[in-house]
């Protein structure tokens, strides 16, 4: 097999000679051929490193038209980095075809430098969803010329909370085009946005898809201002194995933030745009090497940072944009395994948790910081851990042990031990002697900031208003009960209109024309795990069907 046989111009053949691929891998040879015909749209599972981007990156280019300078294709993926390495190789795919024109959009970098960018006359726009949105909201990209519409990392892509960004897209583009969605995994968000917007498509599976999709945990720790830094020092002390990244928003605070640590005996480094790019290789480097636990960042200087097996994300201050929330906590939980984002913030930031857990899908779980207590049993918990662990080196260590029996030959056992634990300990038990709880207190008469979404969801005139058995009371958010109506229903949710949260129940309102679909599909609703009750509530209280539980 070669990559002759696959029906590639001859311009893209010389691309694969210079660039050293001589064999087309599995999911190459699979795809190409349907993809080149144009006529279906396709899914295609294989793991990451399997070779996907020239899969569909040939066939998307030789379907170019170069006479005409407007979009043709788009490809929407995750993150920034992996929108300019897709544009980076497409290009290099490219690069015998003079007048294929590629452009990279993503969050978080100016959009109107790249509105002019789009001007030039791309063909192929790669973007991250959000802004891709943003543009054809601002009218900047027109899709009605595109004729393909790829999903790169389909399952990343819905992990990061892009799900709306995608159907809003989709349902832009669906009818008229060919939709190719390429992912790792197969979880049931992927397997529905094959079922909704692509038609009979074509499934390609390469190996065995890996098996769990990307999995992180979002926290938020709501503490007042001034113990900010307190907090972080907990949050990092109940984690004894923490390989973290703590985001600041400017250099001057990532300073302060690694300083202060230091001087607090944490491993921890400051990467920020003061520093020379060989001063930040080298800060890099430790922190690859694991010889720092903590890197603390400023999003500008971490931009490209690829380093596998960090197990925390500590926004110490949340970021401007949402979507600068999605590309930091992405850092964590690569390949597989499970990760950690968590938020500090005060009572004022709750709203912004609100906002981005409706404008990225997200669901936070609000957390208490842990107590000196537990702090202190999980560090013991870890020392001992490490104790068990520890290998011992036999031949080595034993010329030195007949002075160190000597030396404590005169201590007992149990005296031994609680010497042994309080050299390493000591600096808990004195941090944590009397330390008092800094997470702020709820106020129940005080209403959560974020009441309702009346102004993201404007009133419909024509709606039927229900009503549901859950509320501010049990950590609900309105994103929460779009999602849980939309998933039961089917509906979209631009078919949901204002939702207002009470302490204990909440109402919703649905346009007329889903109603029915509505009324049908909560009765055994769930949310997060329990029955909910919907009733449909009437204007008139003598009318309220109140016998009709849903
Ligand atoms: P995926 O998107 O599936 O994670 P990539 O498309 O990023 O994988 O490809 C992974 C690596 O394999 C890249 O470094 C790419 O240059 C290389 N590669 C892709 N196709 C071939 C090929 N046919 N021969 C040799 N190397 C290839
Ligand atoms: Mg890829």
């Amino acid at each position: 097999m070669n990559f002759e046989t696959l029906g590639l111009r001859t311009e893209l053949l010389r691309a694969m000679t210079s660039l050293g691929f001589q064999t087309p891998m599995p999911i190459q040879a699979q795809a190409i051929p349907t993809l080149l015909s144009g006529k279906k749209d396709f899914v295609g599972l294989a793991q990451t490193g399997t070779g996907k981007t020239a899969a569909f990156g040939l066939p998307l280019i030789q379907h170019i038209d170069q006479t005409l300078a407007r979009p043709q294709a788009v490809i929407m993926c995750p993150t920034r980095e992996l929108c300019l390495q897709i544009t980076n190789d497409l290009k290099q795919f490219a690069r015998h075809l003079k007048k294929v024109h590629i452009a990279a959009v993503y969050g978080g970098a100016s959009i109107a430098m790249q509105i002019a960018q789009l001007k030039k006359g791309a063909q192929i726009i790669v973007a991250t969803p959000g802004r891709l949105l943003d543009l054809i909201n601002r009218k900047a990209v027109k899709l009605a010329q595109v004729a393909y519409a790829v999903l790169d990392e389909a399952d990343e892509m819905l992990n990061m909370g892009f799900q709306e960004d995608i159907d809003q897209i989709l349902s832009n583009i669906r009818g008229h085009r060919h939709i190719w969605l390429f992912s790792a995994t197969m979880p049931k968000g992927v397997a529905k946005i094959a079922r909704q917007y692509l038609s009979d498509p074509e499934y390609v599976t390469v190996g065995k898809p890996n098996s769990s999709p990307k999995n992180i945990q979002h926290r938020c720790y709501v503490i007042h201002e001034k113990n900010r830094y307190l907090g972080l020092k907990r949050l990092i002390d109940f984690a004894p194995e923490m390989f973290g990244l703590v985001f600041c928003r400017t250099r001057q605070e990532t300073r302060d933030v690694a300083e202060a640590l230091l001087q607090d005996g944490y491993q921890a480094e400051a990467l920020h745009g003061d520093l020379s790019q060989s001063q930040r290789d080298y800060v890099m480097r430790k922190f690859r090497q694991k010889s720092i636990h903590i890197l603390v960042a400023t999003d500008v200087a971490a931009r490209g940072l690829d380093v596998d097996n960090i197990t925390h994300v500590i926004h110490y201050n949340l970021p401007g944009e949402a979507e600068i929330y999605t590309h930091r906590s992405g850092r964590t939980a690569r390949a597989g395994k499970a990760g950690c984002s968590i938020a500090l913030i005060n009572k004022k930031e709750i709203r912004r948790v609100r906002e981005l857990e409706y404008k990225r899908n997200l669901r936070f779980e609000f957390c208490k910081i842990p107590n000196g207590r537990s702090i202190c049993e999980k560090q013991l918990a870890s020392l001992m851990d490490r104790i068990v662990q520890t290998d011992v080196n036999h031949t080595e260590i034993n010329e030195y042990l007949p002075a160190v029996y000597a030396k404590l030959a005169d201590i007992d056992k149990e005296e031994l031990i609680k010497r042994f634990v309080s050299a390493e300990f000591n600096r808990f038990l004195t941090d944590y002697h009397h330390a008092e709880d800094i997470n702020v207190k709820n106020d129940p008469k005080r209403k959560a900031p974020f009441k309702s979404e009346k102004k993201i969801r404007p009133r419909r005139k024509k709606t039927q208003r229900f009503s549901i058995n859950v509320g501010r009371r049990d950590n609900i958010n309105p994103g929460a009960i779009v999602r849980m109506i939309c998933d039961n229903s089917g509906i979209r949710s631009n078919l949901i209109g204002a939702i207002d949260l009470n302490h204990k129940s909440s109402f919703f309102e649905v346009a007329q024309s889903a109603v029915a679909q509505v009324r049908n599909s909560v009765r055994n609703a769930t949310l997060d795990g329990r029955h909910v009750q919907v009733r449909e509530v009437f204007a008139d209280k003598r009318y309220q069907r109140s016998a009709s539980r849903y």
